[in-house]
């Protein structure tokens, strides 16, 4: 894949595929390219060049007689339920109660009844720790809590792809261990993918299969957690490791 915004390359010729159920964190300098990455994977951007599939789905174009031919609105919907997303900063709908945000699109995207999707919702609150938050509102909560609301909302539309984008970096340090422990129960009790994107050097090797360091929208180097973590074959790894933990 290939993406360009204006003259400017931040993806040079990407090719990496990522197995059903791996988890598996990119790792790299401001402005290598990671939440571009995730972006692109959840349709937020539209790729330059080149082709994204998911399970031998086009996510964004399709080949028809040697030509790229766009995705109609209605097919990207379709692959676009498969992919849950939770952003650095929450995103929340601010006018909505915890329960309406978790609610909102198993019923008006997967057509789930209301008594349906509440109930899930109230156990997706159990999980992370909130259902006694249900009728509060966003800016009622903690950092740390509306994220983990976040994190249940993107678990409510049951995805089989999750991307995580430095989910906690906006969060105050004594916030952040509470939502690395959702993230690893449901890495632990499930088999979605994850696309990683943290600076929690310990959590990416806690939680994940496989680690990618970018550099200038590439891939520098990859390799299980414990090798890139101690043994990185490139001094730019080293050096950015260095800086990090
Ligand atoms: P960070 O760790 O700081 O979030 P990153 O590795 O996730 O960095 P990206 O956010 O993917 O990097 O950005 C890659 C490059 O693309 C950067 O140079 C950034 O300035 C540029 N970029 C990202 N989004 C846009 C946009 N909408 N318009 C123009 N340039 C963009």
């Amino acid at each position: 894949m290939k993406k360009k915004f204006g003259r400017t390359t931040v993806l040079q010729d990407l090719n990496f595929s990522v197995g059903r159920g791996e988890r598996v964190t990119l790792i790299g300098p401001s402005g290598s390219g990671k939440t571009t990455i995730l972006r692109l994977l959840m349709t937020l951007e539209r790729l330059t060049g080149g082709y994204i599939w998911v399970d031998g789905d086009p996510l964004t174009h399709d080949r028809r007689d040697g030509r790229r031919v766009e995705l109609k609105p209605r097919q990207v919907v379709q692959v676009r339920k498969r992919i849950g997303m939770v952003f650095q900063q929450f995103n929340l709908f601010p006018n909505m109660s915890v329960l309406q945000n978790i609610v909102e699109a198993p019923v008006h995207v997967l057509g789930q009844s209301q008594d349906e999707a509440s109930e899930n919702a109230l156990s997706l609150l159990d999980r992370v720790g909130l259902r006694h938050r249900a009728d509060a509102h966003p800016t009622e909560l903690s950092g740390g809590q509306q994220q983990r609301v976040a994190i249940a909302r993107a678990l409510a539309m049951d995805p089989e792809i999750l991307l995580l984008d430095e989910v906690t970096s906006a969060l105050d340090p004594e916030l952040v261990g509470d939502v690395l422990r959702v993230l690893e129960e449901v890495a632990a009790s499930t088999d979605i993918t994850m696309l990683i994107v943290t600076h929690e050097m310990q959590f990416a090797k806690d939680v994940s299969q496989r680690v990618m360091m970018f550099d200038g929208g590439k891939i520098l180097e990859e390799g299980p957690p414990a090798q890139i973590f101690s043994d990185p074959h490139h001094e730019r790894t080293q050096k950015f490791l260095e800086a990090v933990v």
